[in-house]
């Protein structure tokens, strides 16, 4: 019989499931890294416990501090748990784009969550990274993670799903496809299996209205790339510092709509419920389909779980007042108003 002695030592070793219908159409095998068997339900809890464990180590966290972040949610939540667990205070900006679920979740494990407009510049001190940025200098004895420059996030991936992934597959792994935001997954993990087997290719998925593929590509900052979009956890409107570009073979941009129609199939005819990134993910690895062979093992990172996309991605209403899901029969009207 094994006890873990709390809840942050369950986090890692997630189940590899195979993709069976929804990747018929492909000719490879497709594995899916199934990262919402984490305690607070995403791959975030990997690298928030090990910011905080190495901010303990370099004494910017001190005992009964605060914890101060800029989150969509994943990330706080990890931080939560790491802060209920090793007894410090949380705060989270976060944007009114995000889930209300999400923010209910990160209060229900005792944190503040701080609501920001979306559709301000960085800089802007209304954003959420001005606020948080004010509330670390303001609050005693706090520390401000920083999840897009602190390094510790893409060693939690080299360290943990880089390894994880490598065995998983007895080294058969030939693509990683990783949706990315911080770069902490994509690089991390893509630094550790390349040095492994420098023949494997990193695929990353970019969001429409996000920078981030124009600047692996061009190397410049355009910021006429970036506007309003709907995906959630991916995409930036800068570079962080989590990035490496040189493990990266490639980047993908997927629509919003693409997205959430493929993570309702994902839940529908694999029954894995999965958030609106892993749907992403799948979704532009299926725009690479002439640059698949039979022989090739590919692994998708789902990163979190659908239920935080209830009221959205799983929502018909929500769906259709977005033009992403087609009115076919009278039936499916009826059910969303219902
Ligand atoms: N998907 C979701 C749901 C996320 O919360 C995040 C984190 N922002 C990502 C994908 C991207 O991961 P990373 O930040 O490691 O690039």
């Amino acid at each position: 019989m094994h006890i873990y002695n709390n809840i942050l030592e369950t986090i890692g070793n997630t189940p590899m499931v195979k993709l069976n219908k929804v990747t018929a159409s492909l000719p490879c095998t497709v594995l899916a890294k199934v990262e919402f068997f984490n305690p607070g339900n995403s791959i975030k809890d990997r690298m928030a416990v090990k910011m905080v464990e190495v901010a303990e180590q370099n004494g910017w966290l001190k005992p009964g501090g605060t914890i101060i972040e800029g989150t969509s949610g994943n990330t706080g939540m990890g931080l939560a748990l790491a802060a209920v667990i090793k007894g410090y205070k949380c705060i989270f900006t976060t944007t009114d784009k995000q889930s209300k679920e999400k923010m209910d979740i990160l209060k229900a494990l005792g944190a503040e969550v701080i609501v920001c407009p979306t559709n301000v510049e960085p800089e802007d001190p209304r954003s959420y990274y001005s606020v948080s940025k004010r509330l670390a200098k303001e609050v005693p004895n706090s520390w401000y993670v920083n999840q897009y420059d602190n390094l510790a996030n893409r060693d939690a991936h080299y360290e943990q799903t880089g390894p994880e992934i490598w065995e998983q597959t007895s080294g058969k792994v030939t693509h990683l496809v990783v949706a990315t935001g911080t770069g902490g997954t994509v690089t991390g993990t893509g630094k550790y299996l390349k040095e492994k087997n420098p023949a494997i290719k990193v695929w990353a998925i970019d969001s429409y209205g996000s920078l981030l593929k124009k600047y692996f590509e061009t190397g410049e900052l355009d910021m006429s790339e970036v506007y309003p979009y709907i995906t959630e956890g991916i995409g930036e409107d800068f570079v962080p510092q989590n990035y490496d570009m040189s493990v990266i073979d490639h980047f993908e941009k997927v629509t919003d709509k693409d997205g959430a129609v493929m993570a309702r199939r994902i839940a529908k005819e694999e029954g894995i419920f999965v958030g609106y990134s892993a749907g992403s993910a799948l979704a532009g690895l299926m725009q690479l389909k002439a640059q698949l062979k039979p022989e090739d093992v590919v692994v998708v990172v789902f990163h979190d779980h659908g239920s935080r996309y209830v009221g959205k991605v799983y929502n018909d209403q929500w769906m259709m007042e977005r033009g992403f899901l087609d009115v076919k029969t009278v039936k499916d009207v009826v059910n969303a108003r219902a």
